[in-house]
């Protein structure tokens, strides 16, 4: 069993001088080549650059701790976050050995931090799932029990996490991708507000959905992950230019008069009896700290699911158009024609569950279809919006499950797309309106696997989230 490490923990190693990043960080390179043959977390491992860097840090480590919030932190990114002179794949085969020449923001702020990133992690195909199944290089294993999924779209961030290879990651999630798999490998994975994080070098999957955020084993390291990605960047037009509070600070626990708002739509049918009552019990006990219960509702909760696979595949068959076999890494052999080298690019490259969802996209956006299915969504989801602010009225976050289900078997839904659909209720609703989630872990099922709650608050309040989030884990 390994044995896992907060920042704090490490950085009071630094301190006394008990360890030092080179020491920290192969004792991190060795875990993750000890395990990746089995978990599969990892698509990348960039054990050279990853020595070296930690290496030139030994000598001025007690230094940095002083300003640099990750000094000498091991960290893992998802594989659709560019970092120059990493191969990135999105977990497809489209991009070949694509080589990014620049690096995302969130990414460069990480390193700028004192931060030294080990490698890349696996995903679902241009994070498009909820079980990292949908991997063009094999599925990630979940290090409570192999044998069932980790979660996804990010779970090689979270399974990095889990199993200590990493004490911080970061993923995407643009309907649950980092939540989710957080719930189901039981770590804290949060989702910020839309725009609270550059997208820059990002590779876009759903560009009004998609946020960065990080995975952790605990809310403190959860809190200074945001505090280093957050913030405006002129590269980015749609990262918010609002100022970045300070998160660790907000965690002090205390929690008394707090308001949660529990919708009873995300409590009805379809809810697994176990998640259910662990979610309560979690709630009971915010309420034993002092926190108010109150019911709210979010009466659009029944459509969410539908808007969100009109509007994402409607956003993922434009970004994808791009991928033509000109402008990145793979191109198909042997075509006659222009359009039978995209067309042949496309398939050969392309997995199935990327296909299937280029195919509704450009169906929803279609000429006599785009006014019953794009834009009735787009009307659906300023309602969402809206059932928002008149919760927020009414309390200060929303308690919902994570996930509908414990983590499920390896297989068990990658025949049924729908079903796979519908593990996203509790999450999708939350990009669709742009406010901040974190999932929480809140128990273990009879199978001794994570279940996770899920607190939301209104935009750019993610200080609120993360001390509910604080009071919940002491
Ligand atoms: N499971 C959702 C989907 O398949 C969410 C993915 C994500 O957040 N990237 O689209």
């Amino acid at each position: 069993m390994t044995i896992k490490r907060t920042i704090d923990q490490i950085h009071e190693l630094y301190a006394s001088g008990e360890s030092t990043p080179g020491e920290i960080t192969k004792a991190a390179l060795d875990r993750i080549e000890r395990d990746n043959a089995g978990l599969n977390a990892f698509l990348m491992v960039d054990r050279e650059g990853a020595e070296r860097r930690a290496k030139a840090m030994n000598a001025g480590i007690k230094a940095d701790l002083t300003h640099k919030p990750l000094a000498g932190i091991p960290v893992a990114i998802k594989d659709n976050l560019c970092a120059e002179g990493l191969r990135t794949t999105c977990a497809s085969r489209i991009l070949g050995n694509y080589v990014p020449p620049y690096t995302a923001t969130a990414v460069r702020k990480l390193e700028e931090a004192g931060a030294i990133i080990v490698g890349k992690t696996n995903l679902d195909e241009f994070a498009m799932g909820g079980s990292t199944e949908n991997s063009a290089f094999g599925p990630s294993r979940n290090p409570w029990n192999v044998d069932y999924v980790p979660g996804g779209s990010s779970g090689g961030s979270a399974v990095a996490v889990a199993a200590g290879h990493v004490p911080v990651s970061l993923g995407s999630d643009t309907g649950g991708s980092i939540r989710q798999p957080a719930s189901f490998c039981g770590i804290v994975g949060l989702k910020p507000t839309y725009g609270r994080v550059s997208r820059y070098g990002l590779v876009a999957f759903a560009s009004s959905l998609d946020q960065i955020g990080p995975l952790a084993n605990n809310v403190r390291d959860t809190a200074r992950m945001l505090q280093v990605i957050s913030g405006h960047d002129r590269y980015d037009s749609t990262s918010a230019n609002v100022e970045v509070p300070d998160y660790l600070g907000a965690l002090t626990g205390d929690i008394k008069g707090l308001r949660i708002g529990v919708p009873s739509e995300c409590f009805g049918e379809g809810l697994d009896a176990e998640v259910r009552e662990k979610v309560e019990a979690a709630i009971k006990l915010l309420e034993d700290r002092g926190a108010r219960v109150v019911e709210v509702s979010l009466p659009h909760t029944r459509y969410v699911v539908a808007v969100y696979y009109i509007i994402a595949t409607a956003e993922a068959s434009s970004n994808l158009a791009r991928f033509d076999g000109v402008r990145y890494g793979f191109r198909a052999e042997e075509s006659r024609t222009l359009s039978e080298m995209y067309r042949r690019t496309r398939d050969e490259g392309f997995g199935a569950e990327v296909k299937r969802r280029i195919m509704l996209g450009t169906f929803v956006l279609s000429s006599g279809y785009y006014d019953a299915y794009y834009e009735k969504a787009q009307r659906v989801r300023a309602m969402l919006v809206n059932d928002f602010a008149e919760a927020f009225r009414k309390c200060d976050v929303i308690a919902t499950p994570t996930a509908p289900t414990p983590p499920f078997r390896i297989g068990e839904k990658s025949d049924d797309p729908l079903a796979m659909y519908l593990g996203d209720i509790y999450t999708v609703t939350i990009n669709l309106a742009g406010v901040p989630a974190i999932s929480i872990p809140c128990g273990v099922s009879k199978d001794n696997l994570p279940i996770g709650i899920q607190f939301i608050g209104p935009h750019f309040e993610e200080a609120r989230l993360l001390n509910a989030a604080y009071a919940m884990e002491k």
